[in-house]
């Protein structure tokens, strides 16, 4: 129910156009009612006039009167012209119907897409804004399942089945009402499998529900494969792994195919014993209707109209169990959903500090460890930078130096301890802004879909080409107007040119120094280039960017020379911390990877 509700509440802005969609609707409906009534005015008035059938005429109401009142005043009396007039009517009627139910479905269509939209809209806005820890949990080819197939689900729930359950309930309760008024015992038999159909429809509706979520589930799960598949060919590739993967994905669409094929099984169930029932108590009708007409309780023209709406009652019985079978989606969808939508997202708060002129970052006895985990990652950290350092951190792997990276950019909450900036707590800064002070380029750079220059811009659109140049130029991308005949206007990521891993890491710095940021984290960043390279974007940073603090997460003792300070981290913690020689000195770790880079680049000058 909760979900129905979330559905309402979705196209609560178009209730109106839905309504008004739906009144539309049933002023075609009953405009269809109409049409029956004149087969009953051909068989019952018009045909006895001109032969004798030795049968019952019909009942007369007030449509039945209007009709031949109509007839009356307009034809000469002839056959021919009592039949043209009525066939005219019935078009007529038919052509009301028809105009009544296209702008009804118009209408309708219209206000489904919007509101799909508006889901997709939220949906999408929501995930921007869900904290990092939430994207550690899902996997992308879920997101996108609910991104995609649910939102089509729901909108399909939405433009096919939520008007048509007005319209069902209108066609059924005319079509019966024109029955009961005939004769109330036909009226209950034409009624009589509804009940059983109804109990049926819930019972599938139920089954269909439970199946539907296994259902996508799987479905995410293969999205999932997919999705990380195609994201790490090359990885595939590189390690001849074709065949498992291929092997892998068989086995997950053998499970989707196994739960579609108990869906269809269930559905291949439900509607020839739906039809069966549906069928039986048409024949029924119909039985007791020739009956009613040989004991001259109804006219054979009654007959005709009644059987028309047997059938037309009939069907809304059918349809109910594909509107509770689209329904039962619709609601596994809006669950899915809703799920996602409910993860809260990162506050941002406003009236908070905003971040002018760095002067000193500070961790204070910093203890963290990630969500569901044991062990900490950071340990009693203390460290503290100021305004203009450069500093290398360097560690093993898993040392925490990502780590802390995360937790200064406050993409985790800390459990103990404190960062201050400025000396006070990262907590009363404004995150978003905090985060557009710190530029930070990631080891793995992203491009997006787009030019170079719209990819180094990203986080200033507003930026002048002079200013793309300039920054590109300290980045080292010199080559860029070389190689490609459209310079920066070259189309890269996923449709465009393949760029190398030190070029993308180059393009990456570009997009981070535009942002001119208060402090410029570089995560490894020169491990893609060569030395050469390296030493001439280190070179460049040093010279463009000397007053700016600086820190550096490294393996490579290059970066040493550009750097004031070195600070090792080792177990989630600071083990040491100086210049060279006094790193050196007193830290083995640094030690030995002084020794194994400088015995490696003594070997490589021999060679
Ligand atoms: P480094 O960057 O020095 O290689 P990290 O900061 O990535 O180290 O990792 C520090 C520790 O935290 C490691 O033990 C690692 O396994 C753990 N860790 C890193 N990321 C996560 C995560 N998202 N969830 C759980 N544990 C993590």
């Amino acid at each position: 129910m909760k979900n129905l509700y979330q559905i309402f509440k979705l196209i609560q802005p178009w209730r109106w156009s839905f309504l008004f969609s739906a009144i539309l609707l049933i002023v075609g409906i009953f405009f269809r009612m109409l049409e029956p009534k004149m087969f009953q005015v051909a068989v019952d008035y018009i045909a006895p006039m001109f032969i004798q059938s030795g049968l019952k005429s019909g009942k007369t109401d007030g449509v039945i009167s209007a009709v031949i009142a109509f007839l009356n005043s307009f034809s000469d009396g002839s056959l021919w012209s009592m039949l043209g007039l009525l066939a005219f009517l019935y078009i007529l009627v038919s052509l009301c119907r028809a105009v009544f139910v296209f702008i009804a479905n118009t209408i309708n269509a219209s206000s489904t897409e919007k509101a799909s939209q508006r889901l997709r809209n939220m949906f999408f806005s929501h995930v921007q804004h869900l904290p990092m820890r939430y994207f550690a949990s899902v996997s992308t080819g879920e997101l996108i399942q609910r991104s995609t197939g649910d939102i089509e689900t729901i909108r399909r729930f939405i433009g096919n089945q939520m008007v048509e359950v007005l319209r069902l309930t209108a066609i059924f309760v005319f079509s019966s009402y024109w029955l009961f008024k005939g004769n109330v015992v036909f009226g209950f038999i034409s009624i009589c499998a509804t009940p059983l159909i109804a109990i049926s429809a819930i019972l599938f509706f139920n089954k269909e529900q439970k199946i539907w979520q296994k259902h996508e589930d799987e479905a995410d799960k293969l999205n999932a494969i997919t999705q990380e598949n195609i994201a790490g060919i090359r990885v595939v590739k590189a390690f001849a792994q074709e065949e498992q993967e291929k092997l892998k994905f068989d086995q997950q669409n053998q499970r989707k195919l196994q739960v579609a094929l108990s869906h269809a099984k269930l559905h291949t169930a439900f509607w020839p014993l739906s039809d069966l029932l549906v069928h039986i108590q048409i024949v029924l009708s119909v039985l007791f209707g020739g009956y009613l007409v040989l004991n001259q309780a109804i006219s054979l023209g009654e007959l005709i109209s009644y059987y028309t709406y047997i059938v037309m009652v009939a069907w809304p019985m059918r349809q109910v169990g594909r509107t509770l079978s689209e329904m039962g989606m619709a609601l596994v969808a809006m669950d899915r959903i809703q799920s996602v939508l409910d993860v809260e997202e990162e506050e941002f708060a406003s009236n908070l500090k905003i971040l002018d002129k760095l002067e000193s970052i500070e961790f204070q006895d910093l203890w963290f460890r990630y969500p569901n985990e044991e062990n900490y990652a950071i340990r009693n950290l203390n460290l503290k930078i100021i305004k203009g350092e450069s500093i290398l951190i360097l560690g093993p792997m898993g040392s925490g130096k990502s780590t802390l990276l995360k937790l200064l950019l406050r993409f985790y909450e800390i459990e103990k301890g404190r960062i201050l900036i400025n000396g006070l707590d990262i907590a009363h800064y404004d995150k978003q802004d905090l985060r557009s002070k710190i530029g930070m380029v990631l080891q793995s750079a992203f491009l997006f879909t787009d030019t170079l220059a719209g990819n180094i811009s990203y986080a200033r659109k507003t930026a002048q080409e002079a200013e793309i140049f300039e920054v590109a130029s300290i980045a080292q991308l010199k080559e860029v107007e070389e190689i490609f005949s459209d310079g920066f206007q070259t189309m890269v990521g996923e449709k465009g040119v393949s760029l190398s891993g030190g070029q993308k890491q180059r393009v990456s710095l570009a997009r981070t120094m535009l942002q001119n940021p208060e402090i410029l984290i570089l995560d490894d960043v020169t491990s893609a280039v060569d030395t050469e390279t390296e030493a001439e974007i280190l070179h460049e940073i040093h010279k463009n960017w000397r007053d700016r603090t600086t820190l550096m997460v490294s393996h490579r003792l290059t970066l040493v020379p550009f750097v004031d300070r070195i600070v090792i981290l080792e177990n989630g913690s600071v083990s040491a911390e100086g210049n060279h020689e006094q790193v050196l000195k007193t830290n083995t770790f640094y030690k030995n990877i002084h020794e194994v880079q400088n015995t490696l680049e003594a070997e490589i000058e021999v060679y």
